[in-house]
Order: C-alpha cells, then structure tokens, then sequence
C-alpha cells in the first residue's frame, strides 16, 4: 500500500517539476575540458533522472550476481541436509524394526550427507550391534563417550557391551565413570548400585545412594529404603568386625531413615539391648510391633528380659498382644512364654486363636509341644506333628526375583544378588500339576 503511495507521490512531483520547468524555460552550457555542450533545463534535469535510475539498477544486478553462488550453495547444503535427517530418520526406524541391512545402509547414507558426526554415530553403533558387529559398535560407543554432546549414550553402550560380555569388573570402572559425569542419569545410578551391592562393596553403595537422595536421582522415599537396607549390611560387617559403637551408629542412621523396615528394627534393637539401652531398644521394638508383628522384632524383644521370671515374660507378651490384638504373632508370642511359664490353658486359648487364620507347621509343633507337656500325650502330639507336611507354609524371608527362601533377611539375594529383593510372605510354591492334566489327550481317531 505504501509502496502505491510513494509511487503516486513521485509521479505528481515529476508532473508538478515537468509543468514548472515548461513554464521557466532556460539554456544551460557545460564546457569542460574543450567540449561545449547546449540544452534546456528539462533535458537537463531528465538526464540526471535517467542517469541515477540506470545507476540504481546497474547495483542491484551487480549484487545479485555477487550473491548467485552463496544461494546456489545454501540450497546444496539445505538439501543434502534434509536428505541426511531422512536417511537417520529411516536407519532409526529400520534398526528399531531388526533390518540390519537397511540400517546399516542408510547410516552409510546419513554419514555421508550430514557434516555433523555427532548425530550419525549413534545410528551407526545400533546398526553395528544389530548386525553382530561388536568391534564397529564398541569403536562408535568410544568415540561418542569422548564427545561431551555423547558422553552418556556412548558410556551406556559400552557398560551394556561390558554387561553382555560377563566383564564385571570393566562394567564397573564405567559405571563409576558415567556416574561421576552425570550423577543423575538414573539408570547409570541404577546400574552402579547393582554391581557395587553384587561386589558386597557396601560402603561405596552408601556413597552412592547418599549422592542420589542429594541428586534427586531416585525418588526419596524409595531412596531412603534403599539407603536404610545398605546401612543395615554396613552395620553388620561392623558388628562382625567387633566395632560395636560404629555398628550401633550406622544401625541407629539406617533406622531413622526406615524404622517401619522389620530386620532394621530388630537389628538395631538388638544392638541398643547390647549395649545396655533396654529402655530405648524396647521403645524401637514396641513401634515396630505396632507397625508390622514379626517372630525376629518378637525374638528380640524377648532377648530384652531373658532375666526376668516366667511369668513376668508372659505379661511382656501380653503388652506386645495389647498393641496388635487380632494378630496372629501377637497369639503366637503370648503362647510362647505361656509354654514356658506352664500356663497350659493360657497357651492353649492363644494357640487355638493363632490357627484360626490358618494352621501352619510352627502352630502344629507349639500344639504337640503342648500335648506332649501338659498331658505327656504322645499320641496327639504325634498327630500334630503329621499335620505340618500338610499344613499352610509359615511365611519366609524370600526374594521377589527369584523366589529363593532365605534364613534371615540380607540387603542382597543370596541367589540371584538382586538387591533389596527380600520379602516377608508365604514361600511361593509351583500349581500343583495333576498327573490327568499334564499329559494331554490323545485323539480319538489314533
Ligand atoms: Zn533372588
């Protein structure tokens, strides 16, 4: 629109001069250098215009020539560039699906149309992988782990590569070098935590996850379980080792992080009762039974009054039955010291209540231990004990991976090194297979 205006606006100011310089005719006269030249002041003034027009377009055109090549060139470079993304794009997508030689084909293609290595490798590496081609792989995965863009994609690679090979010890070095670079990339914590607890390198683990909660790598509260379960092992090899204090200390850290965790409780109740804290070990035992009843915090507790007469351990008992009344640690832990205290109708009524929620081997040898005791009856203690075979199991320490049953609870699965894999429930038993259903039928035509 404007342009409309400048041009209107130009031709009246040309109108305008042309019908005032009709109106004041004049000569002019050059003379220079021997020449003489006579005209009027409108030619004059019409070869000034004429001349700064052809001088106007005469640049232009000498810029548009200067800026030919320039744009010939960007436009290569934009196509080549754009056919490079579609060739990675499709090499992705090929190698996602297995087909290594498409993969293979268009990282070729895409290596060769994009200047910048960096966003090719990768593709070349999963193409190497897919065709079994370790050493290009590993090679690519180098590489990248030197370019800082890379560093995690390539340093992943080769901890996987390290992983597949069974090198432990080198899966490590890299883990610990990932983490160090990038101390939230979560797998990579993930991955050194695993190999550190499967070392049973427990303070380095503790390192680790004490750099995690810092990071936020993990979410916290999972973070602080994790931390809890490896502060319990470090406690362990300390009271193994005979430092009693150190134990007690990273048993009292591993406690405020999980005290609801039932082996932390116990372990540290344990301890505090060693180093003559009853009073504090109780409290700690005493929570814990209110949040989970469980034989090792019932073991512990008990341990807190080994000097005490029978029947002031039932009426312990009892105050661990007050805090969880319907349950059946509760009835098994009052049946245990009235066993011992001879209160045979006391261990009776909380036996008999224990197996209303199911009748497990350790309630059948409580009962036969009863009928052996309070009626020297060894015919029904013996039908007690021929219950346990079909009994309902007791829960176990097991580990969720790999099912293994464990004696008491470890940070590390003793079998498969899963790490904090240990729970309590009944042991997980294979479907009962009939001997009809496994063998299928066979046709009647046969
Ligand atoms: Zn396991």
């Amino acid at each position: 629109m404007t342009r409309v205006f400048v041009l209107v606006g130009v031709i009246v100011v040309v109108a305008l001069a042309a019908s005032w310089l009709s109106g004041n005719p004049g000569n002019v006269t050059i003379e220079w250098l021997g020449w003489r030249a006579d005209t009027s002041v409108a030619m004059l003034a019409f070869l000034i215009v004429l001349l700064t027009v052809l001088v106007a377009i005469g640049y232009r055109f000498w810029r548009a020539m200067l800026a030919a090549p320039g744009r010939f060139f960007d436009a290569r470079r934009m196509r080549r560039r754009r056919l490079g993304y579609q060739a990675l794009s499709s090499g992705m997508i090929a190698a996602a699906s297995g087909d290594t030689a498409e993969a293979q084909r268009q990282s070729r293609k895409a290596e060769d149309l994009l200047e910048d290595a960096s966003v090719t490798r990768l593709l070349r590496a999963e193409a190497a992988k897919l065709n079994g081609d370790t050493a290009t792989a590993r090679r690519t995965y180098e590489e990248m782990a030197e370019d800082p863009e890379t560093a995690l994609i390539g340093m992943r690679g080769l901890l996987e590569q390290a992983d597949d090979r069974g090198d432990r010890a080198e899966a490590m070095r890299l883990a610990e070098k990932a983490h160090r670079q990038h101390p939230k990339a979560r797998d990579v914590v993930r991955r050194l935590l695993d190999l550190q607890v499967e070392f049973g390198r427990w303070d380095a683990a503790d390192r680790t996850l004490a750099n995690a909660i810092r990071h936020k790598a993990f979410p916290p509260a999972e973070a602080k379980r994790w931390r809890s379960a490896v502060l319990l092992e470090r406690s362990r090899l300390a009271e193994s080792d005979g430092a009693s204090v150190e134990a007690l200390a990273l048993a009292k850290q591993a406690y405020q992080l999980d005290g609801s965790r039932v082996p932390v409780a116990a372990h540290y109740g344990r301890l505090l009762h060693a180093q003559a804290k009853d009073w504090r070990a109780k409290r700690v035992l005493e929570n814990a039974w209110k949040s989970q009843p469980h034989p090792d915090i019932a073991a512990a507790y008990e341990a807190l009054f080994e000097g005490d007469t029978d029947l002031e351990r039932v009426n312990r008992a009892q105050r661990l039955l007050g805090f969880r009344p319907d349950h059946v640690e509760s009835h098994l832990a009052v049946a245990r010291a009235a066993l011992a205290a001879q209160l045979w109708g006391e261990a009776r009524a909380h036996l008999d209540q224990a197996a209303e929620q199911g009748v497990t081997p350790r309630i059948c040898r409580m009962m036969a231990a009863l009928e052996e005791s309070e009626h020297d009856d060894g015919a029904a203690a013996r039908i007690w004990l021929e219950r346990v075979a079909d009994a309902d199991p007791d829960p176990v320490w097991a580990c969720d991976h790999c099912g293994a049953v464990a004696g008491e609870w470890t940070a590390r699965c003793g079998n498969c090194n899963a790490f904090d894999g240990l729970s309590w429930h009944p042991p997980v038993q294979a479907p009962r297979v009939t001997r009809e259903a496994s063998v299928p039928a066979l046709p009647a035509s046969i």
